[in-house]
């Protein structure tokens, strides 16, 4: 089985190794040489988008967001009007799940079948090949997809029909970064009130506001490290994604409305490429105290 991949960065490129560990052949295209020329040396083969479409039976991404995946897929030179009859698509970038489901109804007009399969992870767990994989399609075509998504993630779960990979990764982009801002709120009052934010987090990690995010960002908001991770703008992204998902389907979304602005206030104030955790600085600038030992 020929695969194409399209995208790698960050996160393409370790998933893209880790197709060719498994022994897949793999054709790859990207807007960087370097990251094309280090996936050669790895075993793959460089192609153009257009090369990758007539000679694989299936093309994926890992493309920044919707714009970038339609461009890539859509119009005369576009990936879709070169693919093969029957064989699939297979997007794993986070985008808004309304530009999925146009995407699988353009390549309906070439015979082509598309999942949409965005993942949750971040690059260690692309590196590791344990990324957390959500799909949208057909289970027939899921099925077939599913031992290739196996390689490069330990859970690959069906969500429902096309959109909905990317309709559950925006539900958990929305819950953790309501949770963050949260824990950056909570953290400050314990702060401000006088008691030490370090303790607060040892006594109510094993209670019932513990998470995963606790766990993960507590730690760092009290060492003052704003490493990415997971990066301010990204979440921009698919928050906005989910903003225009909401609207468009007429679900109420205060609390992500509400995240974005310190989002987009951090942005601003040049922060965009720190990690989402750094939401509590937000908290830091309005109060003039730190949640930082
Ligand atoms: P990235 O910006 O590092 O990589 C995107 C790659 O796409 C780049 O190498 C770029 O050159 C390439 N590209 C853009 N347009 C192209 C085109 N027309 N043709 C060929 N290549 C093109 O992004 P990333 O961090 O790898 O993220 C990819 C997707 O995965 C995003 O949707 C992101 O939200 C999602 N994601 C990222 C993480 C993370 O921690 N980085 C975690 C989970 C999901």
């Amino acid at each position: 089985m020929k695969i194409g991949f399209i995208g790698l960065g960050i996160m393409g490129k370790p998933m893209a190794k880790n197709l060719l560990k498994a022994g897949y052949e793999l054709c790859v295209s990207d807007l960087s040489k370097e990251a094309v020329d280090e996936l050669v040396s790895c075993g793959a083969t460089a192609a153009t988008n257009v090369e990758i479409a007539e000679t694989s039976d299936i093309v994926m991404t890992m493309l920044p967001n919707s714009p970038h995946v339609k461009s890539v897929m859509m119009g005369e030179d576009g990936v879709g009007a070169h693919m093969k009859e029957g064989s699939i698509f297979v997007d794993m970038s986070s985008i808004n799940p309304v530009a999925s489901k146009e995407i699988a109804e353009y390549l309906k007009g070439y015979g082509v079948e598309m999942l949409d399969a965005p993942v949750s992870g971040g690059e260690p767990k692309a590196i590791d090949g344990t990324l957390a994989f959500m799909v949208g399609g057909k289970e027939e075509v899921f099925e077939k997809c599913k031992p290739i998504l196996e390689k490069m993630g330990s859970s690959v779960t069906l969500c429902g029909d096309i959109g909905a990979g990317n309709t559950t990764k925006l539900a958990n982009q929305i819950i953790v970064a309501c949770n963050i801002q949260a824990l950056s709120e909570a953290l400050m009052l314990a702060k401000k009130a006088g008691v030490d934010p370090e303790k607060v987090f040892e006594a109510i990690k094993g209670g019932l506001a513990g998470s995963t995010v606790m766990n993960a960002k507590a730690p760092m908001m009290i060492e003052g490290n704003d490493k990415p991770g997971f990066k301010i703008d990204l979440h921009i992204k698919d928050l906005n994604n989910a903003l225009d998902c909401a609207h468009s389907v007429g679900a109420p979304v205060p609390m992500t409305a509400s995240v974005q602005e310190i989002l987009q206030w951090l942005h601003t104030h040049e922060g965009g490429q720190k990690d989402h955790s750094a939401i509590v600085q937000y908290y830091e600038y309005l109060t003039g105290t730190t949640v930082k030992k």
